[in-house]
């Protein structure tokens, strides 16, 4: 697939990468439909950060589900979803406490995880044609569905 890589400051690139997989069963996929560049991706741009050389960027995401992972419940394929940028448990000390933002599990080690973001976990970002999502039950929001 198609996804734009960091290879170094100032130095992005659309890219064919591997296409991603169902890793864990609360996993889904989602072909991406939307996708923003956020101020804060310039600070990685920039070389402000750590981010690693090629990584995908992009943590703000829309998109329609493809696949969902054995332990999904709540989430079909064919949902068209809104992804937040914080990748998080709701199972953790502090995602029990709404502190979603601060997840223990998501990125151990450190408090917090996000897509394609410098010192948030080793997840790729969405500006891409595919993006993994885990613990999709909880963090993804699927649009209501419209009559055809
Ligand atoms: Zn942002
Ligand atoms: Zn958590």
């Amino acid at each position: 697939m198609k996804a734009l890589v960091y290879n170094g400051p100032r130095d992005v690139q659309v890219r064919e990468v591997p296409e991603p997989k169902i890793e864990k069963p609360s996993d889904v996929l989602v072909k991406i439909t939307s996708t923003n560049i956020c101020g804060s991706d310039l600070h990685m741009y920039e070389g402000r950060t750590d981010v690693e050389v090629g990584k995908v960027l992009g943590h703000e995401n829309l998109g329609e589900v493809t696949e969902v992972g054995k332990a999904v419940q709540l989430i079909k394929v064919g949902d068209m979803v809104c992804l937040p940028f914080n990748i998080s448990c709701g199972c953790c000390k502090n995602c029990e406490r709404g502190l979603t933002g601060f997840c223990l599990t998501a990125n151990p080690g450190n408090a917090g995880a996000a897509y394609g973001y410098a010192g948030m976990g080793p997840y790729n970002g969405g500006q891409a044609e595919y993006l993994r999502v885990p613990f999709a039950d909880l963090i993804v929001l699927s649009f209501p569905r419209t009559p055809r």
